[in-house]
C-alpha cells in the first residue's frame, strides 16, 4: 500500500482501538514487543498476510511468526506437546518462538506458513502488545518491521524510516527492551530443535529441559521427515510459464484466462500471493502435473516466482 499516510498511534485505549479496527479492515500495522517492532496482519488472512510482504519489499516468501495472547488459544492452531507445554509454561509469555505442527481446522492462511505443515508460535509479554492482541481477538502473523535485509526496528522511528507510507499505522510504545529477536526453538521431529538463536538463552531453554538442544543442521536435528523443510514443496511436477495446459496437467492461471484455479483472475499480486499455496496445494491433491501460467515478475510476483522455481525444482531428497 504504497502512497498511504502512515499514522503514529499513541499507546491510548482510544488508539489501541484504532489500531485493531485497522487489523480488522485487512490493513497490517507495526506495533512493540519485547523482541521487536513486529508488523502485524491477520493471520488468517491471505490478502492481509500478502500486504506484509509487499511492504517489506521481500523478494521471497517465508513463513512467519504468529502471535497469540496466551498458549490456550496458540493450542487452536497448533499440536500441542508435553515439550511444547514444559516450555510455554517456562517462557511464555516472552521471546520464545516454538514450531509445531499445525492442527486440523487451524484457521492459519497458507501464505503464514508458506505452504508448510508446521506453524511458528509466541505469545508476546509486552504489555501494549497483550493488550492490542485483545483488542483485535484474532492471531497476528508479523515479520520484523523492517524493509527486507535491513536491521530490525527496536523503536517507532525506526519503522516508520523503512515503512513511512507503506503500512497503515505504527504503534509507538519507545524502545523495545529486549532488542534482539526471539529464540525459535523446533518441536515437530523427535528431538527439539534450535531453529534461531535470540532473546532467550539457549543455555536457560536447556536447563528448563533437562538436555540439550539439537542444532539446525545437526545430523541429530534432522529427526523427522519435514523438520528442517524450509519451503513447500508439491509432489506434483511443475511446469512454469505455460500459456495452455498439456495431456494430463492441471492449469494455475493468472489474469483473464481458462483454467483450473487461477491465482488473481484480476491479474491482482496480492491476491495471487494470497491464494498461491492454497491453490497449489488444491492442484496437488487432483494431479500429478500442474502447468502455472507467466507472473509478471516485480513486486509481490518476485516472490510468488521465486516460491514457484522452488517448488518446480528437482527435489534435493
Ligand atoms: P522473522 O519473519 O524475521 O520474524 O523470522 C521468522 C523466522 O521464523 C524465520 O527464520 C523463519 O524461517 C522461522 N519460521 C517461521 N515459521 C517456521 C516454520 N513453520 N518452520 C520453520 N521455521 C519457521
Ligand atoms: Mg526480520
Amino acid at each position: 500500500m504504497s502512497g498511504t499516510n502512515t499514522v503514529t498511534l499513541s499507546t491510548s485505549v482510544a488508539h489501541l482501538a484504532q489500531a485493531a479496527n485497522l487489523l480488522t479492515a485487512g490493513e497490517c500495522i507495526a506495533f512493540p514487543t519485547e523482541t521487536v517492532y513486529g508488523l502485524g496482519a491477520d493471520a488468517r488472512s491471505g490478502t492481509a498476510v500478502a500486504k506484509v510482504f509487499a511492504a517489506k519489499g521481500r523478494p521471497a516468501f517465508n513463513p512467519l511468526i504468529v502471535h497469540v495472547p496466551d498458549a490456550t488459544i496458540a493450542q487452536r492452531h497448533v499440536i500441542w506437546s508435553d515439550t511444547a507445554d514444559r516450555l510455554a509454561s517456562a517462557f511464555w509469555p516472552g521471546p520464545l518462538t516454538l514450531v509445531l505442527p499445525l492442527r486440523a481446522e487451524h484457521g492459519i492462511a497458507p501464505l503464514v506458513t508458506a505452504g508448510l505443515d508446521s506453524l511458528a508460535v509466541r505469545v508476546p509479554a509486552q504489555s501494549i502488545a497483550q493488550r492490542l492482541m485483545h483488542m483485535f481477538g484474532g492471531p497476528l502473523a508479523a515479520p520484523s518491521a523492517n524493509l527486507s535485509g535491513q536491521i530490525s526496528a527496536t523503536q517507532a522511528r525506526h519503522v516508520l524510516a523503512g515503512l513511512q507510507g507503506k503500512i497503515a499505522a505504527v504503534v509507538d510504545d519507545g524502545p523495545c527492551p529486549v532488542g534482539l529477536e526471539s529464540t525459535i526453538v523446533g518441536l515437530t521431529g523427535d528431538r527439539p530443535v534450535l531453529l534461531r538463536p535470540g532473546g532467550l538463552p539457549v543455555e536457560v531453554i536447556e536447563t528448563a529441559l533437562g538436555h540439550t538442544l539439537a542444532r539446525a543442521g545437526d545430523k541429530e536435528g534432522v529427526t523427522a521427515p519435514g523438520q528442517l523443510q524450509s519451503h513447500y514443496a508439491p509432489a506434483a511436477a511443475l511446469r512454469l510459464q505455460a500459456r495452455f495446459p498439456r495431456a494430463g496437467e492441471l492449469l494455475l492461471g493468472f489474469g483473464p484466462m481458462d483454467c483450473d484455479l487461477n491465482l488473481s483472475q484480476t491479474g491482482d499480486l496480492t491476491e495471487a500471493a494470497a491464494n498461491l499455496f492454497g491453490h497449489l496445494h488444491k492442484l496437488d491433491r487432483m494431479s500429478a502435473m500442474i502447468a502455472v501460467a507467466p507472473v509478471p515478475d516485480h513486486g509481490l510476483g518476485l516472490a510468488i516466482n521465486d516460491r514457484l522455481r522452488r517448488a518446480a525444482a528437482p527435489r534435493d531428497t
